[in-house]
């Protein structure tokens, strides 16, 4: 008799081990703030070769940049590219008409995570970063309750309020974020020396560890305590493109492409997980464009926009979808419940569709800018008169560039640059600039446009800038190739009310980031 207890018993801890049960397992893996435009385009034309966003912008070229957009993308997220792209499906990438993005009317990171892990938007009472509890029931929770997850849900983040987006405190299953030790049950050498090596290292940033510390705990984690269900929350790619680096948060999206490599073979090599893990890949929000690469959140264009990724057991092999959806990071929580066989309805009552890549809805009118012009000959037959910029100066109310054209010319001239100060009235005012600009080095230049309330900006015919509309300070940029010679400069702008500024910048071969100087502008 207790010899037969004894081979149960032992017979017990080998199905264990060996996953003799089939639940699914998932992984979740996010990436705070990557825009879908490296996901899917890899480095930007614009930010790659800038000294401004690279400390050696040559080595990140030789790193990053080729000639294509499939081998850009390729170079940076390799993994993403060859086996992501086989065994599942992605979304997010509009360039070809496949639209996700969050719901929540803040675009940043809490109100994203709580999104995705509650089923839906609650602007009201998730309206900030800190590290308080979700008033909302996550998804995550309601797994933890279930018999099959019980004890087997667990969290590791890089940023601190992560743990607390998804309540683990509240529903009783382990996390560990910013500078907090493993929370594995079988503690390993391994993560004893992660813990002392995390405790003795510098803190760079106050609420949140280097990357590499969540990897290197959660991949021991998953083979030390074999949880079911594993969220594993990145955090690099935000800090560094808030600092303004855009190698650095290039480097972060790479190495991330590497752990994401090393943990899907440690699970496919493991056979609790092989064959029956589902991973899901998302972000919690976008980032502006061009140089508001660096922000994100409600006054930022583009912001809202977001990518997913799934593959694994039971998602179709789709690779890179187009022109479907619109999909919506509220609906992580009702996809998550699919792949656990979970039932969820989210505090608000409604219960969401699960993202089906073969959806198809009315897409999202949106603003996306060509932000790359290409090479722009010099103008053959240009007849510059003498130094400045001619304009025409317009009053009355107008909400856009494009009613200037409509008003009365007030006063017409020659400035020397492209300068409002002579507006004889503080508000419901417009300018119409027009010059050459004189480019006496040929090669690749940026242009920013900073306005209060709208302008635009055209180069050879091109509308190559758009910050048009009623809005407080912005910034817009274009980059292209001049040649050298001149180039036909066009401004416009209007204030209606409040603040007003208006202010054209570029940045060119042996030109610092600087305004466009007065002994480069000639009229006609
Ligand atoms: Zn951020």
């Amino acid at each position: 008799m207790m010899k037969k207890l004894l081979y149960s018993l032992v017979m017990l801890a080998v199905l264990a081990s060996c996953g003799g049960d089939n639940d699914p397992r998932l992984v979740i893996i996010t990436f705070d703030g990557l825009r879908w435009q490296e996901v899917f385009d890899g480095a930007d034309s614009v930010l790659v070769g800038n000294p401004k966003y690279a400390s050696n912008p040559d080595a990140l070229k030789e790193a990053f940049w080729r000639p294509t957009v499939e081998e850009r993308r390729q170079a940076l997220m390799p993994f993403t590219w060859s086996y992501i792209v086989e065994n599942g499906y992605m979304v997010g990438n509009r360039t070809k008409g496949s639209q996700i993005q969050v719901t929540n009317a803040k675009n940043y990171s809490y109100p994203g995570y709580s999104e995705m892990f509650c089923g839906y938007a609650d602007d009201e009472r998730v309206a900030s970063n800190d590290p308080v509890p979700n008033p909302n029931k996550t998804v995550l929770e309601v797994a933890s309750e279930d018999p099959r997850y019980k004890g087997s849900v667990m969290v590791y983040a890089s940023w601190e309020s992560i743990r607390y987006a998804v309540n683990n405190d509240r529903g009783g299953f382990p996390g560990s974020s910013k500078y907090e030790p493993s929370i594995a049950k079988n503690q390993t050498p391994v993560l004893q020396l992660i813990d002392e090596m995390q405790e003795g290292m510098f803190h760079y940033w106050g609420s949140e560890r280097f990357d590499a510390f969540t990897y290197a705990y959660a991949i021991e984690t998953l083979k030390s305590d074999h949880p079911k269900v594993m969220y594993i929350g990145f955090g690099d790619t935000d800090e560094w493109a808030h600092a303004g680096k855009y190698d650095e948060y290039l480097r972060a999206a790479n190495y991330t492409d590497k752990y994401i490599r090393r943990i899907v073979e440690t699970c496919e090599s493991d056979p609790f997980y092989k064959g029956k893990t589902t991973y899901l890949l998302t972000c919690d929000h976008g980032r502006g464009y061009l140089s508001n690469f660096t922000n994100h959140g409600s006054g930022v264009r583009g912001s809202q926009n977001t990518w997913f990724m799934a593959f694994g057991k039971g998602v179709e092999r789709l690779g890179e979808t187009e022109n479907n959806g619109p999909f919506y990071n509220k609906q992580f929580a009702a996809t998550i419940a699919k792949v656990l066989g979970i039932d969820f309805t989210p505090d608000n009552g409604e219960k969401l569709e699960p993202i089906d890549p073969t959806f198809k809805g009315e897409p999202i009118e949106e603003y996306f800018p060509q932000t790359d012009f290409g090479k722009l000959p010099a103008i053959a037959n240009a007849k510059p008169k003498g130094r400045g910029v001619s304009y025409t100066y317009h009053e009355g109310q107008v909400k856009s560039v494009n009613e200037l054209e409509g008003l009365e010319v007030k006063a017409r001239g020659v400035l020397p640059n492209f300068q409002i100060s002579s507006a004889r009235v503080a508000d419901y005012y417009g300018f119409q600039y027009r010059a050459l600009l004189k480019i006496d080095k040929g090669g690749p230049y940026v242009f920013a446009l900073t306005s209060d309330d709208g302008s635009t900006l055209w180069i050879d015919g091109k509308h190559v800038i758009d910050n048009d509309g009623s809005h407080g300070s912005n910034t817009e940029e274009a980059r292209m190739e001049l040649e050298a010679g001149y180039h036909r400069i066009e401004v416009k702008y209007f204030q209606k009310t409040q603040g007003q500024g208006l202010g054209v910048v570029w940045q060119g071969p042996s030109i610092e980031e600087s305004a466009v100087p007065d002994d480069v502008l000639f009229h006609e």
